[in-house]
């Protein structure tokens, strides 16, 4: 029976394949007594999920190899470490079901060991996902994190940490459908990036039984479960058309009367590139340095791994502008060796340029390898700092910047309001503002991007976000700086148009979202953006913002 879901469309295109679940957090085993005549079985039960997780760790350590390989095998001797199993099989003896067992075992040892220091305490994560494993395998519920799957599937979530999705196989993932997160959350902008449809805070995703059949429209945000087969030729047809009228534009972005609006990708790494050629992308206006650091939480990558990435990117654009952002860790994209782990609110704690500024090392290193990454390319280098508070920040980022001897302009994100009140200041510092929409909503409205729930509030076409937008787009032009916008509003084909009439000079985006600006954008004249933008700001809510600058824009 076909039935159908809404939830917010966050990138563009049509998926339809099977429901994968992305495996949560385990829950806890009951603690009943099992009858003592069980107690051998249960033991049986315990070592055959230990060696079954040992073995399926080792072989994915083959097949990923390198630094991965190393931790995954370590994690496959934590799973059969023989006093770990002797205190499960103790603990069976005394009346502990198999999976209880494991559970109570896994967390004595994780005491000891979060007590012993910091490198042991740094292995306490990779214990608990192998106690996870072995729990999930015992209790017959999926294991925790990214699907094992040889098949393309749809991957349905409660919400995806940037942590989760590094492990994602792109060739796998046909679309995304969760839970939690609004447009601007991390699971939306990966599903961008990998150019894959999304839908995200769809109320009980995760009700949607694994293995179902599901037609996920990234535009409408419906998701159709059991679609008949004529609805879903009918879908791959209107999306294959679609498809094919966006890739005949081309060329750079412009209005149609030749206002020049760059249109650039947002990438996290070398891996992100092809696609943003694909699409045409004039330059790269965000790279999203922090993936570069996702692989291993426990320490940054080192200078020359640096320097390989970086250069792999600048080279795909000679000539263009590459924008670099340096490391953004902390709140949503924890490190484990920068992010205090007992912060209150980590959102509004030491995150972005707040750790760089307490750990100026790993700052140093950064802008070492962007400077030889840079070496002898003709590229238009930018580097820039994430969550710049007042001209006090900025400042300090510039005065980095230059004892590096970068030959690089440098600028500041604008994703705190106080940035964007007080742009003029922070303009006598760096060289170029930069919107980060995300967290700019994000703060504006106090509303955690993560939560589904609050979609409304994080959506850009708010009015008190665009009046922001407004102002450092005009600090910006009256100091003759740019003024780009790299968050995702820029992906949005109509909010591109109003963005531009507000005055931002540059666009970037998910790659996959760059042929539909790039169309939408070519339809219009500066003057009719600016009367939309007008318009757009006038309105009281974001669903009137859209609809007054739709009217302007299409002359009723
Ligand atoms: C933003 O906040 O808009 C932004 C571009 O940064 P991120 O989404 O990586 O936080
Ligand atoms: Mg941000």
């Amino acid at each position: 029976m076909e039935k159908t879901l809404r939830g917010v469309g966050v990138s563009h295109g049509v998926a339809i394949g099977q429901v994968r679940h992305m495996g949560t957090a385990v829950l806890e085993p009951p603690a009943h007594q099992i009858p003592t005549e069980d107690a051998p079985r249960e033991r049986a039960r315990a070592k055959q999920a230990v060696d079954a997780v040992a073995a399926d760790l080792i072989a994915r350590g083959t097949l990923a190899g390198g630094e991965a390989q190393a931790v995954l095998e370590a994690q496959a001797l934590m799973a059969q470490d023989p006093e770990l199993l002797a205190d499960v099989e103790r603990r069976i003896t005394v009346g502990s079901s198999a999976e209880r067992a494991v559970y109570d075992a896994f967390a004595a040892y994780r005491a000891l060991l979060a007590a012993a220091g910091e490198y042991l305490a740094g292995r306490v994560a990779d214990l608990d996902d192998v106690r996870n494993r072995i729990v999930a395998r015992l209790l017959g519920v999926p294991m925790p994190g990214v699907p094992d799957s040889d098949e393309p599937y749809v991957l349905f979530a409660r919400d995806l940490a940037p942590a989760d999705t590094a492990l994602l196989d792109p060739t796998l993932v046909l679309g995304f459908v969760t839970e939690e997160g609004g447009p601007t959350s991390h699971s939306a902008i990966l599903a961008r990036a990998l150019g894959v449809p999304a839908v995200v805070a769809l109320p009980n995703a995760t009700d949607v039984a694994e293995g179902v059949v599901v037609a996920v429209d990234g535009s409408s945000g419906e998701v159709l479960l059991d679609p008949s087969t004529e609805k879903q030729d009918e879908l791959r047809r209107l999306a294959a058309e679609r498809k094919a009228a966006l890739s005949a534009s081309s060329g750079p972005g412009r209005t149609s009367d030749g206002h020049l609006v760059p249109l650039l990708a947002n990438v996290g790494g070398p891996a992100d590139v092809a696609a943003a050629l694909e699409a045409g992308a004039e330059g790269v206006g965000l790279f999203r340095t922090e993936f570069l650091f996702l692989d291993d939480s426990k320490r940054a990558p080192s200078e020359q791994a640096q320097v390989e990435a970086y250069r792999k990117v600048l080279e795909a654009f000679p000539e263009g502008r590459v924008v670099v952002r340096v490391l953004d860790a902390g709140a949503d994209k924890p490190l484990e060796f920068l992010t205090p782990a007992d912060e209150p609110n980590p959102a509004l704690g030491v995150r972005g340029l707040r750790t760089l500024l307490e750990h100026p090392e790993v700052l140093r290193t950064q802008l070492r390898a962007l400077a030889a990454a840079a070496e002898g390319l003709p590229v238009h280098l930018e580097v820039m700092a994430p969550m710049v508070a007042d001209r006090a920040d900025a400042k300090a980022f510039a005065e980095a910047c230059r004892e590096a001897g970068l030959q690089a302009k440098y600028g500041a994100m604008v994703e705190i309001p106080s940035a964007a009140l007080r742009a003029r200041a922070i303009l006598e510092e760096v060289e170029f503002l930069s919107l980060g929409t995300n967290d700019l909503a994000q703060y504006t409205f106090a509303a955690d991007r993560q939560v589904g729930a609050l979609a409304r509030l994080q959506d850009p076409w708010q009015p008190a976000l665009l009046d922001l937008i407004a102002a450092a787009a005009g600090a910006a032009k009256a100091a003759g700086r740019s003024c780009g916008v790299c968050g995702e509003a820029a992906a949005d084909p109509l909010l591109a148009c109003v963005l531009t009439g507000l005055g931002v000079t540059s666009l970037s985006m998910g790659s996959a979202s760059i042929p539909y600006v790039r169309a939408s954008l070519a339809t219009y004249t500066l003057a009719q953006c600016q009367r939309a933008a007008e318009a757009a700001r006038a309105a009281d809510s974001a669903e009137e913002a859209r609809i007054a600058a739709q009217q302007v824009l299409s002359g009723e």
